[in-house]
C-alpha cells in the first residue's frame, strides 16, 4: 500500500467507490482550507489566536466575559466564511451524489460550504452545527446569523434573545456541549452500515465525531483517510492518501465518472 503512487491510490479508491452501493464521506476543517477558511490545528489556525479553554460550553453559559470572546471569534469566522466559496472538494461530493454514489455526508464543519456547493440538505449530517444560524439557549428561537452580525456591529458584544432575554449562541457545538441527537444517531447508523467510508480533512482528534471512522470499520467497511497529516486512526485505514482533499477527491470522482459512464454505455474495457 505504502509504495503505491498517488495515481495508483486514486484508481484504487475510484474502483472501491464504483463497486460500493453508497459511500459515506466524513469531512473536517481541512476540506475548507482550500476555500481560505483556516482549520483550528494547522500553523496559522484559529487555536494560535484563541485559547480553546475559553470556549468550554460551561464557561460560555456562565460568564458574559467568555461569551464576548466567543462572539468575537465567531465574528471573525463569520467574515471569513461569508467571503469563501466552495472548492473542488465540496463540488466533488455533489458530483458523487449526482451519480447516485453518495449515501450521506457527515461533516464536522460549520461553514455551510457543502450546502453552498449544491449538496441537498437531506444528504448532510452536521455534527457540530452550522454557524449561519443563531439559537436562544432558553426559548429556542432561531435567528439569522446576518441579523445578529448587525447587532454585533452596532456594539452589542454578547447578544441576548429579544423574546426572553436568554443567551444567544451560534448554532454550533462548543467544547463540552452535546452533539445534536438526531444527526449523531443517523451518522452512527450510516457509518456502521456503509461499505466505504472516506474521511477527509480531519485530524480525527475531536470526539465523539472522530469515532465515526471506527464505527465504519467495526461494521466491516473499507476506510480511506485523505489528510495532509497523520491521524490517530491511520492504523485502521485500508488506504491513506497524503494530499490535498480538493485535488485528491476531485481526481477520484473524475475517475469514477469514467467508470460509471462505461457501465452506462455497456462497454466492459
Ligand atoms: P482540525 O483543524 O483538527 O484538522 C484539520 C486537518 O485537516 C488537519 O489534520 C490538517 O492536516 C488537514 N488539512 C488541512 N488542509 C487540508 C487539505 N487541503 N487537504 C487535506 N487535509 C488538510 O479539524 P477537524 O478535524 O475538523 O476538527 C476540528 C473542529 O474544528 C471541528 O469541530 C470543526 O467544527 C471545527 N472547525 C470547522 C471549520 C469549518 O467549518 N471550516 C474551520 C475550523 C474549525
Amino acid at each position: 500500500m505504502e509504495n503505491d503512487s498517488l495515481a495508483d491510490q486514486i484508481v484504487k479508491v475510484a474502483n472501491w467507490v464504483t463497486a460500493a452501493r453508497g459511500v459515506v464521506i466524513f469531512t473536517g476543517a481541512g476540506v475548507s482550507t482550500e476555500s481560505g477558511i483556516p482549520d483550528f490545528r494547522s500553523p496559522g489556525g484559529l487555536w494560535e489566536k484563541y485559547d480553546p479553554d475559553d470556549f468550554l460550553y460551561q464557561k460560555i453559559i456562565s460568564s458574559e466575559e467568555s461569551r464576548r470572546k466567543y462572539w468575537k471569534m465567531h465574528s471573525e469566522l463569520y467574515y471569513t466564511i461569508t467571503q469563501s466559496d466552495p472548492n473542488p472538494a465540496h463540488f466533488a461530493c455533489v458530483e458523487l451524489d449526482k451519480m447516485g454514489k453518495l449515501d450521506c455526508l457527515i461533516t464536522q464543519n460549520i461553514d455551510n460550504l457543502h450546502q453552498k456547493a449544491g449538496l441537498p440538505e437531506e444528504k448532510i449530517l452536521e455534527l457540530h452545527g452550522n454557524s449561519m444560524k443563531v439559537l436562544c439557549l432558553s426559548c429556542g428561537k432561531q435567528y439569522r446569523r446576518d441579523e445578529i452580525q448587525e447587532w454585533l456591529e452596532n456594539g452589542i458584544e454578547a447578544p441576548s434573545c429579544e423574546e426572553c432575554n436568554g443567551i444567544l449562541k451560534p448554532a454550533t457545538i462548543a467544547f463540552g456541549q452535546a452533539m445534536p441527537q438526531r444527526e449523531t444517531e443517523e451518522a452512527v447508523e450510516k457509518s456502521r452500515n456503509c461499505e466505504l467510508f472516506i474521511a477527509m480533512g480531519s485530524s480525527l482528534v475531536v470526539h465523539p465525531a472522530a469515532l465515526m471512522p471506527l464505527y465504519a470499520k467495526e461494521g466491516g467497511a473499507r476506510l480511506v483517510i485523505i489528510n495532509l497529516t497523520s491521524t490517530p486512526y491511520d492504523d485502521q485505514a485500508d488506504l491513506i492518501i497524503r494530499g490535498k482533499a480538493g485535488e485528491v477527491i476531485f481526481s477520484i470522482v473524475e475517475r469514477v465518472k469514467k467508470e460509471v459512464g462505461k457501465d452506462l454505455s455497456g462497454t466492459t474495457d
